[in-house]
């Protein structure tokens, strides 16, 4: 007989959204449901650990030049003038809050020798030979 499993939120995919979204949902119900994560591969195998270890957001804005207008602008050049904008803006806007909470939690992101500072890679932020002003932090 096949096994009936039941669950309040069911979340395809065990990348990094996945796990973020079911991290919220834990924490939203104060880990009263019960939440599953589903994979087609796997949870090693997501596109997000492939990736080289860099997340782009505007951590230091005064000390860079940087700002949320030129990582927006940045991102969908980035795409082509592919990507949807309305998308682009949240995504920029809730980056810098999103890194530091990732921080408390744990992730190891490389930090400059500055105490407290993540670490600039500025030259894996080219486009188009175009140096960029992002902060981008790696885990690597
Ligand atoms: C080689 C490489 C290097 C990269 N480097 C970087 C980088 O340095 N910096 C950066 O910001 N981004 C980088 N990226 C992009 C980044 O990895 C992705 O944008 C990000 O990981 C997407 O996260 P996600 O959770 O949306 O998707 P993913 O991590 O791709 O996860 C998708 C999940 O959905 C599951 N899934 C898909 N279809 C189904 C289905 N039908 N049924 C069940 N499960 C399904 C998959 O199994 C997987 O668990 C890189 C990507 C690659 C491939």
């Amino acid at each position: 007989m096949v096994e009936v499993l039941k669950y309040d939120l069911v979340i395809i995919g065990s990348g990094l959204a996945g796990l973020r979204a079911a991290f919220e949902a834990a924490r939203v119900s104060q880990g009263k449901i019960r939440i599953a994560v589903l994979s087609k591969v796997h949870a090693m195998r997501s596109h997000s650990v492939s990736a080289e270890g860099g997340a782009s957001a505007v951590l230091y804005p005064k000390e860079t030049g940087d700002s949320i207008d030129l990582h927006a602008y940045d991102t969908v050049k980035g795409s082509d003038f592919l990507a949807d904008q309305d998308a682009v803006e949240l995504l920029v806007q809730e980056a810098p809050k999103e890194i530091i909470f990732m921080d408390h939690l744990g992730v190891p992101w490389s930090r400059m020798i500055r105490v407290g500072y993540f670490r600039d890679h500025l030259e894996a932020c080219r486009s188009r030979g175009r140096p960029s002003l992002r902060i981008r932090v790696a885990s690597s």
